[in-house]
């Protein structure tokens, strides 16, 4: 019996010293490995991802002692989403295609599955095909390639861009990608689909696509925002941090996007803040809000402004960590032109205390959820790190390559800027 005592106290004691080992980075690695991996569906709206996000987020919430509003932690509002839940295949010539890699779904594709000849649109034959269009036989089986290089005209690129989602309403279309391939969430969808091939992988002299593409449109989706907070030794004033949780989900069954950099990294340092202040009681009430569908349009933070769980002017200041899994080149803020007050406050701290190369100022932008806050006269930042890996909206950002080397020192700035508001 004694021995077993001995053995509990024993267990005890090693969890307690690796628990207080942990550092800020540790625990950023661990909750982004977790957010980030395939079991979180990259975080959209193909298998419940958001919503499985959403659950353990509150659980993390509920683990911290946080409080909730209305004794509720999650605020639902639903969304028109366009999804890719089944098959996303696409073969040129024969040859297979990589989803994400090779080719992406345009956010606003519909559905189209068989064989189709290619029809090869580019700066020799526009516009005058949409002349000899009319005489042409268009049949079923025609896909259409929408080659863009070499038109520069502003007017006739527009043009151009109005004339692929004219061909959508016939037939597939084909665009082609240069660089990177950068995903959002459509929130209509095309008759036909709409592929984005990289240039390498196309060409003048391939004759046939097979495609079988499946779009399927959530009508009235149920996401959520997931709020707790922390009792301040004042309890009138409120200051916040927010950092959406969702990214864009996936394209077919094999296909997701992890999203680590962007944004399990801010929602990472979200949690730890709300783990660190539940043991360190803060001067003011500080509120965790962890919006849904950021990257469907900032809705769920749009939705939390429109139906606030306290009044919006008792925000003395909003901080938004959108992107914070780099930071080799320091930070940019958001905002940092019109809240200058706070601005040098934050400088002078990073400056003093030596945490990040260099902390940036920009105006005022609407790119993420500080940004509904700010139009409702909230003072906001939007912060986020600099520097490091490039992977954004694609399918290589990954927890792996997402080393958060400077998670620990942007932790204790924002504690050390928190205390100074
Ligand atoms: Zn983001």
């Amino acid at each position: 019996m004694l021995q077993n005592k001995i053995t509990i106290l024993i267990s005890f004691l090693i969890v307690g010293i690796t628990y207080n080992a942990q550092t800020p980075q540790d625990f950023g690695k661990e909750i982004v490995k977790t957010l980030a991996s395939p079991s979180f569906f990259g975080r959209g709206y193909v298998n419940n991802g958001s919503q499985k996000t959403a659950n353990y987020i509150e659980n993390k919430f509920k683990e911290y002692g946080l409080k909730s509003f209305n004794n509720k932690y999650q605020q639902y509002f639903n969304i028109n989403v366009n999804t890719f839940p089944t098959v996303v295949d696409l073969s040129i010539d024969g040859k297979k295609m990589i989803t994400g890699k090779d080719f992406i779904v345009e956010p606003v594709s519909g559905s189209s599955k068989g064989k189709y000849t290619l029809l090869w649109i580019d700066s020799t034959n526009f516009p005058t095909i949409i002349e000899k269009m009319k005489s042409m036989r268009i049949g079923s089986s025609t896909a259409f390639v929408l080659d863009q290089k070499g038109i520069h005209n502003k007017d006739t690129l527009a043009l151009f861009q109005e004339f692929k989602y004219y061909l959508s309403s016939l037939g597939p279309v084909v665009t082609l990608e240069d660089k990177k391939f950068t995903w959002s969430v459509g929130h209509q969808n095309a008759k036909h689909a709409i592929i984005s091939v990289l240039r390498t992988k196309i060409s003048k002299s391939n004759k046939e696509i097979t495609l079988n593409i499946k779009n399927k449109f959530e009508e009235n989706y149920t996401s959520s925002n997931v709020i707790g907070y922390v009792e301040g030794r004042c309890k009138k004033k409120y200051l916040v941090f927010s950092a959406h949780y969702d990214h864009l989900g996936m394209m077919g069954q094999d296909t997701y996007f992890p999203g680590a950099n962007d944004n399990a990294s801010g929602t990472a340092m979200l949690l730890y803040l709300a783990k660190y202040y539940s043991t360190h009681k803060p001067k003011y009430n500080i509120v965790f809000m962890s919006f849904g569908a950021e990257e469907a349009g900032i809705l769920g933070s749009k939705y939390y402004t429109e139906n606030p769980l306290f009044p919006l002017e008792k925000i003395k200041f909003l901080t938004n960590l959108d992107l914070a899994g780099t930071g080799d080149e320091g930070i940019k803020v958001v905002n940092g032109t019109i809240h200058k007050k706070e601005f040098k406050k934050l400088a002078k701290i990073n400056l003093e205390k030596k945490y990040l190369q260099k902390v940036h100022f920009r105006g005022p932008a609407a790119n993420s959820d500080h940004y509904w806050f700010t139009q409702k006269g909230v003072p906001a930042f939007f912060i986020y790190t600099l520097g490091g890996i490039k992977a954004y909206h694609d399918v290589f950002d990954k927890s792996e390559t997402l080393p958060l080397t400077e998670f620990t020192d942007y932790s204790k700035l924002l504690i050390d800027f928190l205390d100074k508001l």
